[in-house]
């Protein structure tokens, strides 16, 4: 918009709006109207495309350096399936056409689409149904700790808490309160998985679920979860799975197989996307047939000719849980991203995944803590606890990275563990990649070591430095928090 009102200048190139098409008559009230010109960029061609790509240089971003951020699982995302997601005839779809055009032949691909990655997600996961409404990992969760409360209400049971052990993500615990739940924290045995005997002793009646992830936030599997399936479906409860890691068991294990009733996975995780600074997500919810009932309107239904329409006289539902019909974007790179890997393809997802984890854990472990130190699936987590002891924590190790050209691991989570570097090298990065970012902490150890005053200078060649965080918390306007 700006551009139009910049005027021509020697050697610059503004663009002037043709007289006959500026707005003679002006109906808004005079005090609305601004006394004088707005001071508007009047900019040549090269200045803003240089403004634009120094600002996307200042960017952390898998296209350009590893990003071995634990949890978030951010991998190297095709570029085939950005190119499916932006054809013309996906994208002028509007999304209020398919109520307009009952059946019309505008969104039958859509939907068909739609309702194809749904069955596909069934098949990877395990469960009988799935909702591809949710925006995200955790309004996956809270559209699925919704259909825990809308099943036991119709069931005629009142149910109070749920249970979710201290390796969980935030979220977890966010999504339980935000939709009504008392939560009930589980503590970690020292194996890194939740305490069983605890476990068992806070399971009972008023158990409305119980929440994890497997493998956890400390990339362990928990060779119980049957156990502790059958223990919970005896009580009662339901069992959610947390699919956040789901690109540990990839074409492995299907969380229906392990007891579980509802899943929510990541898409923008597990099945191509970039995120990160917000977005775009897809957090879709998956259950068993016992819940189907409950999921969010509308539902993509079949007909018997072979057309796709949408249903929304669904009487025990939870109702809307996003506007339209889910991210669409970000639901067609994955359904695209599944069909060009294929079963095969997908279950080298995790082995790689889990190989290449395992690969960083045994060449760091000799140089950094490891708190759980057993075979980990397609990430760990480190204790930057020994360096530590020479004033250097997990902090100052993440800024050193960033002027190594690696983005910092996730730092100080999972919670259990003191000044944790939550590690996850993701399947589709090489060998020499994996070889140099050892290299880069082993170095960075030995620096703790024989050097540690110099941690707070880091970084230092980062496009912004570091910030002072004392003033940066005494500076925090209470309007912030
Ligand atoms: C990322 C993550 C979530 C939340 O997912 P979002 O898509 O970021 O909302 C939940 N649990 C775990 C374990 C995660 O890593």
């Amino acid at each position: 918009m700006g551009l139009i009102f910049a005027k021509s200048r020697p050697g610059r190139t503004g663009v002037t709006l043709p007289l006959k098409d500026v707005p003679v008559e002006c109906k808004l009230d005079k005090r609305y109207l601004r006394g004088k010109d707005a001071e508007l960029p009047s900019v040549s061609e090269p200045e803003v495309v240089r403004h634009f790509t120094n600002l996307s240089k200042m960017n952390f971003s898998v296209d350009s350096n590893f990003y071995p951020l634990g949890s978030c699982t951010m991998k190297y995302n095709p570029k085939i399936t950005e190119k499916i997601a932006a054809m013309e005839e996906f994208v002028s779809l509007h999304p209020l056409a398919p109520q307009l055009i009952r059946g019309g032949m505008l969104t039958q691909g859509a939907l068909e689409i739609t309702s194809n990655l749904e069955k596909v997600l069934c098949k990877i996961t395990g469960m009988d149904e799935f909702t591809t409404h949710p925006m995200a990992g955790a309004h996956g969760e809270l559209t699925g700790v919704m259909i825990i409360a809308a099943y036991h209400r119709n069931n005629g049971n009142r149910k109070k808490h749920i249970l979710i052990p201290d390796s969980g993500h935030g979220t977890n615990p966010a999504s339980a309160a935000i939709a009504g739940y008392d939560v009930i924290t589980i503590k970690s045995d020292k194996n890194g998985v939740m305490d069983l005997g605890e476990f068992k002793e806070k399971l009972n009646e008023d158990t409305a679920a119980v929440m994890l992830t497997c493998p956890n936030t400390l990339g362990i599997f928990n060779p119980d979860i049957k156990k502790i399936s059958d223990l919970a479906h005896k009580a009662g409860a339901l069992m959610y799975y947390d699919g956040a890691n789901l690109n540990a068991i990839l074409g492995k294990a299907r969380p229906g197989d392990l007891g579980f009733d509802i899943v929510h996975l990541n898409l923008h995780k597990t099945f191509a996307t970039p995120h990160g600074g917000g977005g775009p997500g897809s957090g879709p919810v998956g259950v068993k047939k016992d819940l189907e009932p409950f999921l969010p309107i509308s539902r993509i239904v079949k007909r018997s000719d072979g057309t796709f329409t949408l249903d929304y006289d669904k009487s025990l539902s939870i109702g809307y849980m996003s506007p339209f019909y889910g991210n669409f974007a970000v639901m067609l790179k994955a359904y695209a991203y599944i069909l060009l890997l294929g079963r095969e393809g997908l279950i080298e997802v995790s082995e790689n995944a889990v190989l290449n984890a395992n690969y960083l854990k045994v060449k760091l472990e000799g140089h950094y803590d490891i708190p759980y130190s057993e075979v980990c699936f397609h990430e760990f987590v480190l204790s930057a606890s020994k360096q530590l002891k020479k004033g250097v924590k997990a902090i100052d190790i993440a800024k050193a990275l960033i002027d190594e050209g690696i983005h910092p691991p996730t730092v100080y989570f999972p919670l259990i563990v003191r000044e944790a570097m939550m590690i996850e090298p993701t399947e589709t990065e090489s060998k020499e990649t994996l070889d140099k970012f050892i290299d880069v902490m082993i170095e960075l150890a030995l620096k703790a070591e024989e050097d540690p005053g110099v941690f707070k200078s880091f970084p230092r060649n980062a496009p912004v430095c570091r910030p002072d965080e004392v003033k940066a918390v005494k500076d925090m306007d209470i309007a912030d928090v």
